[in-house]
């Protein structure tokens, strides 16, 4: 297989570092270059301490996509960025694989259109971990026969957005199994505001923020005397790794817009 030239938004983030060296790892692919707004043409080698790595950051995504003409940009930045680097990269024929979360339906759609327009395809993952996607899957496949559910997701406490990416994704697919149905007490009331966590379609999704957790997630699903537990953790960030490292190589070979990795994972 020919080089894919690969650039990665957000190269000294906790993700992009870790993509960075698994596309070191890769024989099939290439690191062009790095995009970050506070480097401009030191070593990404030098600045992640990876001895043999002697490629540049580039300070705008547009000027490293024209200069370094990457054929995938691999995006682990910011939600406020992550959509204006998504433009960018589709409207120059750069196909994005990306991990940033923060996306809604609206957002998705648009960038499905673009992804047409262009002739591009672009993946998008809440989740790169294959055992989170077994997870949702696995979640979808038990709402058909246990539909009451609530979902517990934890995170580091510097993550931004909640509930998480991965969170959302698991409560689309249960509702893809189960009819709409208000969950719980018909009278319940919260004594502190937020207590019984974000309502979606009749269920709620609760939403930890702690020091010292990855990510986790716990599905949970009750009935008449039993409970069942869908458990998932990512213990280090490397565990993300053979997803990107799939969605790289499939992208490739795709047109338009595939959100989620179980698309990917076929
Ligand atoms: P992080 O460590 O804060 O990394 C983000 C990086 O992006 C930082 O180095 C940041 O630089 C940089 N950045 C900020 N603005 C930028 C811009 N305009 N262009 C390029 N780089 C920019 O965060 P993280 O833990 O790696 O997570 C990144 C994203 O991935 C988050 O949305 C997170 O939720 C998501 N995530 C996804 C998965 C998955 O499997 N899909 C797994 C884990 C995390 P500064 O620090 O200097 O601002």
């Amino acid at each position: 297989m020919n080089n894919i030239r690969v650039a990665v938004a957000g190269p000294r983030g906790r993700m992009g570092s870790e993509a960075v060296k698994m596309i070191m790892g890769d024989e099939t692919m290439q690191l062009v270059c790095g995009i970050d707004p506070k480097y401009d043409g030191e070593n990404i080698g030098e600045v992640l301490g990876l001895p043999g790595l002697s490629v540049p950051f580039v300070p705008d995504v547009r000027q490293a996509l024209d200069t370094h003409m990457p054929d995938v940009l691999v995006d682990f930045t910011t939600p406020q960025v992550v959509k204006e680097n998504m433009v960018a990269a589709i409207e120059r024929g750069v196909r994005p694989v990306v991990g940033t979360t923060g996306f809604t339906p609206s957002d998705i759609e648009e960038l499905d259109k673009l992804c047409h327009l262009h002739n591009v395809g672009a993946i998008i993952a809440p989740n790169f971990a294959i055992g989170a996607v077994l997870m949702m899957k696995f979640a979808r496949e038990a709402a058909k026969y246990m539909p009451d559910v609530e979902i517990i997701e934890q995170h580091h406490d510097r993550k931004l957005d909640a509930p998480s990416g991965t969170a959302v994704k698991t409560a689309e697919m249960i509702q893809e199994a189960r009819n709409e149905r208000r969950q719980g007490h018909p009278e319940e009331e919260e004594t502190i505001e937020g207590a019984r966590g974000a309502y979606y379609n009749g269920f709620r999704i609760h939403s930890v923020r702690l020091p010292g957790l990855v990510a986790h997630q716990e599905v949970i699903f009750g009935a008449v005397g039993q409970t069942l537990t869908i458990r998932h953790d990512s213990i280090n960030r490397e565990s993300f790794m053979p997803g990107v490292n799939l969605a790289i190589k499939k992208v490739m070979d795709y047109k338009g817009l595939l959100y989620g990795l179980e698309n990917v994972m076929v």
